[in-house]
C-alpha cells in the first residue's frame, strides 16, 4: 500500500545509511513521504542541449557529446589539481574543466557519452570552456530527451532535462537526494491514497497525488521553467495545498473536538449583567473593542469552553476588554483568573483592575512571588472556597498553585508563544474554563491560521481615539550628540526617557557590560537626572523596584535591557532611544516602540544604528520609520524572516509545514483552513482521511492527539 511505502523511514532506501537518515532526520525529513514533500529550492532546464559551436562565454549551457580525452592537467600551484576534459559534439569540440576534483579520473574517461551543464567562460588565449559543470555518463541506449514517460528508466536525472535542484543538507548533496527522490518515486503505486478529497481535484484540475509527485521533482521538459521556479505549476499548487488542508484537518478536528467537551460552568447574559458591566465602563469602547467584547461573550454563553485568541496592537486596549469579560463570569457568581508572564505586568494589571472595579462588589487578589507566605496561607483557601472572585497573578503561580472552586474564565496576558503543541489547556481541576489569550505581537493572518488555528481569534483593529502618532527616526550612532541633546529637553520638560539596550544569549555578557557602561555614561552625561539600569540578570525585587520607581516618576533615564518590552505603562515617559536598533527583530522593536506615546504627550522613538548594517537591517529600520501599524509591521517581519523565526526562535512550536509557504501560498492556506473547516463540521471526511491527518500530526508533533 501506498501509505505504507510513504511512511517507512528513509533509511529504506538504497544509499540512505544511518548517518544520510541522521542528516536529513535533522533537517526534519523523516519518512519518504517527508523527502517526497520536500521540494526542490529551484529548478534548472538543462533540457534544451545546445550545439558546442553555438556557445558563448557567459551562457549557462546543456551539452551533450563524447569525451575524447580526459585526466588531471599539470598546474603551476601547488596543491592545486585540475581535472579536465576534451568533449566533442556534432558542431565542435570544447575543453571542460573541474577544479579540485581529482576523483574524477575514475568516473570520467575517454569515449565515453556524457551530459554536461554549466557556465562557459572565456579562458585566456585558450579560447572557451565549461567551468565546474554538472554532469551524468550517458549509458549506452539511455533516452535523452528528458521524458520519464519513455519507461521511467533512469535515463538521465542531473541534466538533459529540468532539473531540481535540492537544498543540501548535511551529507546528503542534491544529486544524492535526486536520486533519493528518483528511487521513491519509482516505487510509487499506481493507486495509492490521496488525502485531497476528489471533489477539490475535479474543480481545481490538479493531477492525481503520484503525478503531482513526479511533475514536482521531475517536470516534463515542457513544463514552464518560470512556473516552476514560482511554484505555481498545478502539481506543485496541488502539493502545497494537500499539506495545507492536511494540517488544517488535524486543527479543524481538534477545534470539533474542543466542541464537545463540556465545560463546568457556562455563563448567562441577562439586563441585570449588562448594567453592570456598563457601571465599570471607564470609557466609551471603540468598535473594535465591542466587536471582540461580544465574541467573547458569546462564547461565554455557550455550553463548550471558549478558546480565543485575542490581538491587539499594543496599546489597543485589550486589558478593559478582559475586564468587562471577567465582570460577566463575576457576576454570574464565578470566578476569573487574570494572568501575565511577570510580577511588574501582574502588579498593572491589579491597579488597573482595583482603579476599574472600585466600588463594586467583588473581592479580588493579586498573586506573585512577592505575596508573603502569610497572605498567602489566607487567601489560598479563601480562593479555593470561591471567596475571592478574581485572582490576579503570574501564570506560574497561578497555573501550579491554585485551585479554584467555580474558575469560569481564565485571561492570559501578553503570550508570545502559541505553539499549538506546547499551548495546553489550563488545568483546572476537570473545570474547562473559557480561555482568552491576549497578545501584542500582531499575528500576521497566515500564522494565525496554522500557529493558532485551533483557536478562535479575535482581533482589535486600530487604537482609542486620542492618541498621539509617535514620530520615529533613524539616526547614525555617530550623531549621538543630537540624541543627547533630545534627552536632556524631553526630561526637563518633566517627562522621562528610555534607553534600550538589546541583549542577545549568545553574547550576553558583553551585552550587559555595554549596557552597564552606558548606565554609567548616562549618569555622568547628565548628572542633574536620575538614571538606572535594568536587566533580566536582576533579582525580581530589584527589578520591579527599579520598574516601580521609574512608573512613579522618580526616575528619569531608565537604561534598559528588552525586559521592559513587554506590556509596561507608563504615560509619562515619551522618548525611547534604541541603541543597536540594527540587531532588534522588527517586531520587537514594535513591541518596545509601544511603551511609548501612551499619554497626552507627543513622543519620539530614536534608532540609532551603527554601521555597517544589513539590508534587511535597513529594510527593517525603514518599515519602522514608515508606519506604526503593528499589523503591517507583522507583516513585513513575516516577508524579511520567514515563518520559523518569526516568533524570535525556531522552537515556537510552529508546526513544520513540508512543502508550503506561509508568505508565497496565501491564497491556498484560505482556501485549505476553509475547505477542512467545511468538511470537519459537516462530518463528510472518510474515515481513512481522518486517520491519515491523525498520522500525520502523530508523526510531526509526537503526543498530540487529533480528532
Ligand atoms: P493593550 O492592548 O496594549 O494591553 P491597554 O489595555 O493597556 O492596552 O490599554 C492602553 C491604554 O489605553 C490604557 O491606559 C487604557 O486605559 C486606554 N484605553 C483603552 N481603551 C480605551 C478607549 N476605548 N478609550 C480611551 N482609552 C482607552
Ligand atoms: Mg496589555
Amino acid at each position: 500500500m501506498t501509505e505504507d511505502l510513504l511512511q517507512l523511514p528513509l533509511q529504506f532506501l538504497k544509499g540512505v545509511g544511518p548517518r544520510k537518515a541522521a542528516d536529513l532526520k535533522k533537517a526534519g525529513l523523516n519518512t519518504v513521504e517527508d523527502l517526497l514533500f520536500r521540494f526542490p529550492r529551484r529548478y534548472e532546464d538543462r533540457s534544451r542541449l545546445q550545439t558546442i559551436i553555438s556557445l558563448r562565454p557567459g551562457m549557462t549551457a546543456a551539452i551533450s557529446g563524447e569525451v575524447l580525452n580526459a585526466g588531471l592537467a599539470h598546474t603551476r600551484r601547488p596543491g592545486f589539481r585540475l581535472f579536465q576534459a576534451l568533449v566533442q559534439d556534432a558542431s565542435g569540440q570544447i575543453q571542460v574543466v573541474w577544479p579540485n576534483q581529482a576523483f574524477l579520473k575514475d568516473v570520467i574517461r575517454a569515449h565515453q557519452r556524457i551530459v554536461l551543464f554549466g557556465k562557459v567562460e572565456l579562458w585566456g588565449s585558450r579560447g572557451l570552456q565549461v567551468t565546474d559543470p554538472e554532469f551524468e555518463i550517458i549509458k549506452d541506449g539511455a533516452e535523452l530527451d528528458g521524458s520519464r514517460e519513455a519507461g521511467r528508466e533512469l535515463d538521465t536525472l542531473h541534466t538533459g532535462r529540468i532539473v531540481p535542484v535540492y537544498e543540501r543538507t548535511g551529507s546528503v548533496t542534491p544529486n544524492m537526494q535526486r536520486r533519493f527522490v528518483w528511487q521513491a518515486l519509482e516505487q510509487l503505486p499506481p493507486d495509492g491514497f490521496d488525502p485531497v478529497p476528489g471533489d477539490i481535484l475535479a474543480t481545481e484540475q490538479w493531477p492525481a497525488r503520484r503525478d503531482a509527485l513526479w511533475q514536482a521533482h521531475f517536470p516534463e521538459a515542457t513544463t514552464s521553467i518560470d512556473a516552476l521556479n514560482a511554484f505555481a505549476t498545478p502539481a506543485q499548487r496541488r502539493l502545497i495545498f494537500e499539506d495545507f488542508f492536511v494540517f488544517q484537518t488535524g486543527l479543524a478536528l481538534r477545534r470539533h473536538e474542543n466542541a464537545q467537551v463540556k465545560k463546568g460552568l457556562v455563563c448567562a447574559v441577562d439586563d441585570r449583567i449588562r448594567e453592570s458591566a456598563r457601571k465599570v465602563l471607564p470609557f466609551k469602547l471603540t468598535q473594535g473593542q465591542r466587536d471582540a467584547l461580544a465574541e467573547i461573550v458569546a462564547d461565554l454563553q455557550k455550553p463548550w469552553p471558549m478558546q480565543r485568541l485575542l490581538q491587539g496592537d499594543v496599546g489597543a486596549g485589550k486589558t478593559i476588554v478582559a475586564l468587562l469579560a471577567a465582570v460577566v463570569a463575576m457576576d454570574n457568581g464565578f470566578q476569573v483568573a487574570m494572568m501575565a508572564p511577570t510580577e511588574i505586568l501582574a502588579e498593572q494589571h491589579y491597579r488597573t483592575v482595583v482603579k476599574v472595579l472600585d466600588g463594586r462588589p467583588y473581592r479580588t487578589a493579586l498573586l506573585t512571588g512577592r505575596v508573603t507566605a502569610a497572605t498567602r496561607r489566607d487567601l489560598l483557601p479563601a480562593i479555593e472556597r470561591g471567596e475571592v472572585n478574581l485572582v490576579v497573578g503570574t501564570q506560574a503561580l497561578v497555573q501550579e498553585h491554585v485551585t479554584f472552586k467555580s474558575l469560569a474564565l481564565a485571561v492570559i496576558d501578553e503570550q508570545h508563544r502559541f505553539g499549538v503543541v506546547q499551548r495546553g489547556t489550563l488545568a483546572a481541576k476537570g473545570l474547562n474554563p473559557d480561555v482568552l489569550v491576549m497578545t501584542a505581537t500582531p499575528i500576521p493572518r497566515t500564522l494565525a491560521l496554522t500557529e493558532c488555528g485551533d483557536m478562535e481569534v479575535s482581533v482589535i483593529r486600530g487604537l482609542p481615539p486620542g492618541r498621539k502618532p509617535i514620530r520615529t527616526l533613524v539616526k547614525a550612532d555617530s550623531r549621538r550628540d543630537e540624541v543627547y541633546a533630545l534627552i536632556r529637553d524631553e526630561i526637563k520638560r518633566g517627562r522621562q526617557v528610555y534607553v534600550i539596550y538589546p541583549l542577545v544569549e549568545e553574547s550576553e555578557k558583553i551585552d550587559l557590560k555595554a549596557a552597564t557602561a552606558m548606565a554609567e555614561e548616562l549618569t555622568r552625561v547628565f548628572p542633574e537626572f536620575t538614571v538606572a539600569l535594568l536587566h533580566g540578570r536582576m533579582k525580581g525585587d530589584e527589578k520591579a523596584q527599579v520598574m516601580r520607581a521609574f512608573a512613579g516618576g522618580a526616575l528619569q533615564l531608565l537604561v534598559s535591557t528588552t525586559v521592559v518590552e513587554v506590556g509596561v505603562d507608563v504615560a509619562n515617559a515619551t522618548l525611547m532611544v534604541v541603541e543597536h536598533a540594527e540587531r532588534f527583530g522588527l517586531s520587537q522593536l514594535h513591541q518596545l516602540r509601544g511603551r511609548i506615546g501612551r499619554g497626552e504627550h507627543a513622543s519620539t522613538c530614536v534608532l540609532l544604528y551603527q554601521a555597517p548594517w544589513t539590508d534587511t537591517a535597513r529594510e527593517r529600520l525603514k518599515a519602522m520609520a514608515d508606519t506604526s501599524d503593528g499589523f503591517v509591521i507583522a507583516e513585513r517581519d513575516l516577508q524579511l524572516r520567514g515563518p520559523g523565526d518569526f516568533f524570535g526562535t525556531r522552537q515556537s512550536g510552529l508546526p513544520t509545514l513540508r512543502a508550503g509557504d506561509l508568505t508565497r501560498d496565501v491564497d491556498l492556506l484560505e482556501r485549505a483552513y476553509q475547505e477542512a473547516r467545511v468538511r470537519v463540521d459537516a462530518g463528510t471526511l472518510s474515515p481513512e482521511q481522518k486517520a491519515y491527518v491523525r498520522g500525520v500530526w502523530q508523526r510531526q508533533f509526537g503526543l498530540i492527539t487529533v480528532g
